[in-house]
């Protein structure tokens, strides 16, 4: 049964908001940073443009062949009977031919070669016979054929990129194409990180009984490692208020983010929710997804605060579903939905009724047709199975168990 009706074992939460509730609020609640920075292209990838970019110039800046072949003026191209003309140049790549061609005329050119004065057609090599300083060309070409028109990719003033775009391989080579060296983008987010727990224990020092490695401030790392962020990794901080305080206050003077992971539950070490509440503004506490339900998103001075689980797939999980999108709205790019589709899953899944579920998956194909699988251990400590995964599965709040065979939405990693 995909179904069920909420009981007393579901998880259904009326004080937990929705994730669509949650990213609303989000984006009605964060602006984007000020400023602009000038850097030039090399530096720009996968920065994000801050203002609106117009065309200097037409792109291309000519008419030119997309063909080897010969240039001529489409009214010499044969209706009924073959044409012959006559070759008077040879116009190649970066190495126009400045003849003017009269009446029964054509030039030799090159794939890229400017198209001639007079000419607006190309023929290919392969479709005349060259007869000496004559090629003959059988009728069945059309005017205007393998030419690529000026201004066809670009004219002057058009809309190159809009502002709030983050800038891809091929912007790059775009902006190179317009001859622009230099382009304006969103300064870099100042985003602190840090993880909170006494159990934890980091890289080089041995644990003590009872301790555990700190691999979230790791996860941070690599979710965080983004060219348009500057990253300040603060350490492990204890399950102290006061320590919480002190870490809180200090990223909060040096950041525009702020991301701490655990101590965001209701048990007796879990501070972070009440250090904000005396210090900052807490907007949200729960959310009725999983994992990552305990979730406190705020603000503290004039940073932006972002209180993960301290699981590390809830850490994952919430980063994807809604910490990326307020870092996006910060840059000032516009939230997207996220991109997910429906293929049929082989496992039987558990679920239990009342939250949005994003379970670790495998997609792959069987015989020819796309297919997902569980990828192990769904409990949110487990990173073994979230290594393995290569997409979440996405299931429905009120979906109860889903048994093999059922169709699920996928969102790639
Ligand atoms: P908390 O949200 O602080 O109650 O932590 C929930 C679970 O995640 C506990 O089992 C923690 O030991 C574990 N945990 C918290 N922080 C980390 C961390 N930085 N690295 C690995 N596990 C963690
Ligand atoms: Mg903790």
């Amino acid at each position: 049964m995909l179904t069920s009706n909420p009981s007393c074992a579901d998880d259904y939460d009326p004080n937990s908001l929705t994730l669509g509730q949650a990213l609303e609020r989000i984006a009605q609640q964060l602006y984007p940073i000020d400023g602009i920075e000038q850097v030039p292209i090399r530096s720009a990838l996968q920065r994000v443009t801050a203002v609106p970019l117009l065309s200097p110039r037409n792109v291309p800046p000519h008419d030119y062949s997309m063909m080897d072949g010969y240039a001529l003026n489409g009214d010499d191209l044969p209706r009924t009977a073959p044409a012959v003309l006559k070759i008077v140049g040879t116009s190649l790549a970066g190495r126009p031919c400045l003849t003017v061609l009269g009446k029964g005329e054509c030039v030799r050119i090159f794939t890229g070669a400017v198209l001639p004065t007079g000419t607006d057609t190309v023929v290919m090599q392969e479709h005349v016979e060259v007869q000496g300083e004559n090629i003959r060309i059988a009728p069945g070409h059309q005017v205007g054929q393998h030419v690529c028109l000026v201004g066809t990719d670009f004219q002057t003033g058009q809309l190159v990129l809009p502002a709030g775009k983050y800038l891809q391989a091929a912007d790059l080579g775009l902006l190179a194409s317009l001859g622009i060296a230099e382009v304006q983008v969103k300064p870099k987010l100042q985003v602190s990180f840090l993880t909170t727990g006494d159990e934890l224990c980091s890289l080089g020092q041995l644990p003590k009984p009872g301790q555990i490695y700190d691999s979230n401030r790791y996860i941070l790392y690599g979710l965080l490692s983004q060219p348009s962020l500057n990253l300040q990794d603060r350490g492990v901080v204890a399950d102290d208020p006061q320590a919480i305080e002190n870490a809180l206050l200090q990223a909060a003077a040096h950041s525009d983010v702020i991301i701490s992971s655990g101590g965001v539950s209701v048990g007796d070490a879990d501070y972070v929710i009440e250090v904000l509440q005396r210090l900052g503004k807490v907007n949200f506490w729960k959310i009725a997804i999983k994992p990552g339900r305990p979730l406190t998103f705020g603000t503290l001075g004039k940073a932006v605060f972002f209180g993960l689980p301290g699981n590390p797939v809830a850490i994952i999980n919430t980063f994807y579903q809604l910490v990326q999108p307020a870092l996006s709205c910060l840059l000032g790019v516009p939230l997207t939905e996220p991109v997910r589709f429906k293929v049929t899953c082989v496992s039987d899944l558990r679920k239990r009724p009342g939250r949005l579920e994003f379970q670790r998956g495998i997609l792959r194909q069987e015989q020819g047709q796309w297919v997902v699988s569980s990828a192990g251990l769904q409990s949110s400590g487990v990173l073994s199975s979230m290594s393995r995964a290569n997409c979440f599965i996405v299931l429905d709040q009120d979906w109860g168990n889903v048994p093999a065979g059922s169709e699920v939405w996928v969102q790639l990693l």
